[in-house]
């Protein structure tokens, strides 16, 4: 789906403000470097600015038209001056530059302006860096590359230094929701995804994760169990949470679930419920949220950041478990 200008500037504001600015004063760079992870709006923003560059009617000096004949080849990919590279397998090999280069010793098809884009540039093989490195030391005023990189440190440093470099921010949550549930995530899971990681990478590798579903009905059953007296809440606790999280690293990931559903009551009882993140709880949530007090619930937040604290100090996973699971009882039954 192609992006305006004015939904990529919510996503990536400061790098527009940039790129705004130098195509006012025309003076775009030959090299741009458009670096951060992935899902940030690299490849969009590339292409916004090449038909910056060649839109024939642009609002207010600046904004690509999305509708003559050079935004729509853009946009559909076809434009005779306009050239994309990318890895052919793992890598981009040397002959993907020198074609490339080819390309650009003839002149413009339809004017003397081209466009080059490299996708995962990191990913240039040692011999393909060289003779790219070659090509932007001999810029020709009319020509703009843009290299993109979700590991910029991976590339050389005479690239480096002949590169306009742009930095793309992580999203915020709500701008990560959106992202998600455009490419298909469903909307009930995109805001619980977006509160646990700001990388699309991590945030698509949970959705699509069994161990992952698995480990929110185990939390939310915690949680339930932790209502109901400690002889439940240690059964639960020895049995399913101890069989599914077991890595340290998992354990922190459930003590982070957990956090996120006492957050949820919270937010329940402040009458925030736009931003509750076990969506597909809510019902229930709703209920327990008026058994509990809000003094109760931070203390018991308090609780399980103090746990996080321990686990990453070492203590014994067991042990900080089941202290946690007194601590998050206690007084439990009085609201
Ligand atoms: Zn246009």
């Amino acid at each position: 789906m192609v992006k305006t200008w004015d939904q990529l500037n919510e996503l990536q504001p400061t790098v527009l403000k940039m790129l705004k600015n130098s195509l006012l004063k025309k003076r775009v760079a030959h090299a741009y470097l458009l670096e951060g992870i992935r899902g940030t709006g690299k490849k969009e923003i590339a292409l916004l600015i090449t038909k910056a560059l060649f839109c024939d009617s642009l609002l207010e000096g600046y904004k690509p038209c999305e509708s003559c004949n050079n935004c729509r080849r853009i946009n559909s990919g076809n434009h005779p001056d306009v050239h994309k590279v990318e890895p052919d397998g793992l890598s981009i090999k040397k002959q993907q530059i020198q074609d490339l280069q080819e390309e650009f010793s003839k002149k413009g098809v339809e004017s003397l302006r081209k466009v080059y884009m490299i996708s995962d540039a990191d990913k240039m093989s040692v011999s393909a860096a060289n003779s790219l490195l070659k090509f932007l030391e001999e810029p020709s005023s009319q020509t703009t590359a843009f290299l993109l990189s979700e590991q910029p440190q991976q590339l050389l440093p005479t690239i480096l230094s002949r590169c306009q470099i742009l930095s793309f921010k992580p999203l915020s949550p709500q701008a990560m929701i959106q992202q998600l549930t455009e490419n298909g995530v469903n909307p009930m899971n995109a805001p619980l995804l977006a509160q646990l990681t700001n990388s699309m990478d991590e945030a698509y590798e949970l959705n699509g994760d069994d161990w992952f579903a698995q480990a929110q009905k185990i939390v939310v059953k915690l949680y339930e169990v932790l209502k109901r007296g400690p002889l439940e809440a240690m059964v639960t606790l020895q049995g399913d949470w101890f069989s599914h999280f077991k890595e340290k690293e998992q354990i922190n990931r459930g003590l982070d679930l957990l956090l996120l559903i006492f957050k949820d009551l919270l937010y329940i009882q402040l009458d925030k419920q736009e931003q509750i993140v076990f969506k597909a709880e809510s019902d229930r949530l709703r209920q327990y949220a008026l058994e509990t007090s809000g003094r109760r619930l931070s203390d018991q937040m308090s609780a399980i950041l103090e746990a996080k604290r321990k686990l990453s100090a070492n203590m014994n996973p067991q042990l900080m478990m089941e202290e946690l699971v007194l601590n998050l009882q206690e007084g439990s039954s009085f609201v």
